[in-house]
């Protein structure tokens, strides 16, 4: 966030109200910021973890990968970002995706942030796949910023319904254990969004059972249908325009 932004929309608070109404009855198509991530390469070099912090932490360490099926992280969440950019689409919701193909190096975590706030985004969620080193640990996950003063207190509320919401429908979706919202201080991308950000960690790849089920077309595209609908539960729009 920047105290800038927040001085600037203080004064513009009386012409936002005055405009509201004319607003709600246009009802623009919101802007969601879908980020497959990680990319073909880590990235091994290091950035602050937040605004004017002197804690650096590695861009990108490149992701984990499917213990069964050898799938890499990155084309899997890609793929589903992908299933999910169509749907959201198709349900009147703007899309904008950090990446479309996976063939660099690693943006890091504070550039995908930058683009979230760049585009205005009502939301920007963070599309990720789990590893352990432990096969048997397994389950749906969302990460939420925790609140600290200056860094996400703008977007600290929003962000935490969003992930209540999201993860409700993906663990209806993917039929995996629910493993519940973790609120997290050391996420770059968090730490850097000056608007709602959330991170999914549909399955464990390390979990032979949750690797071979993402691993195919139909729960992809079930995961997606149900962060789709998550994604409507945060507009406060109905779930059914991702279809059935
Ligand atoms: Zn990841």
């Amino acid at each position: 966030m920047s105290p800038a932004r927040h001085f600037g929309a203080a004064l513009a608070v009386g012409a936002l109200a005055a405009a509201a109404a004319a607003t709600a009855a246009s009802s623009p198509a919101p802007t969601v910021v879908v980020d497959p991530g990680h990319d073909l390469r880590a990235n091994p070099a290091t950035e602050p973890i937040g605004p004017g912090s002197s804690v650096r932490k590695v861009k990108d360490g490149g992701g984990t990968r499917g213990v069964v099926t050898g799938i890499r992280e990155a084309d899997l969440v890609l793929d589903v970002s992908l299933r999910l950019r169509r749907l959201l689409r198709d349900a009147g919701v703007q899309v904008v995706m950090t990446r479309t193909r996976t063939a660099r190096v690693s943006m890091g975590n504070v550039a995908r942030a930058r683009i979230a706030n760049r585009a205005g985004a009502s939301l920007f969620l963070r599309v990720h796949a789990d590893g352990h080193t432990e096969q048997s640990v397994r389950g749906s996950h969302t990460l939420a910023p925790a609140l600290r003063r200056g860094w996400t207190d703008d977007v600290y509320s929003a962000s935490r319904r969003a992930a209540r919401l999201v993860q409700a429908e993906l663990v209806r979706a993917s039929r995996f254990p629910d493993r519940g919202i973790t609120e997290r201080s050391d996420i770059t991308g968090f730490n850097w969004a000056d608007v709602p950000a959330i991170l999914v960690e549909m399955g464990f790849m390390t979990n032979p059972t949750e690797d071979r089920a993402l691993g195919g077309p139909a729960v992809r595209q079930r995961v997606a249908h149900g962060l789709c609908r998550g994604v409507l539960r945060v507009l406060r729009r109905a779930p059914s325009a991702c279809g059935v």
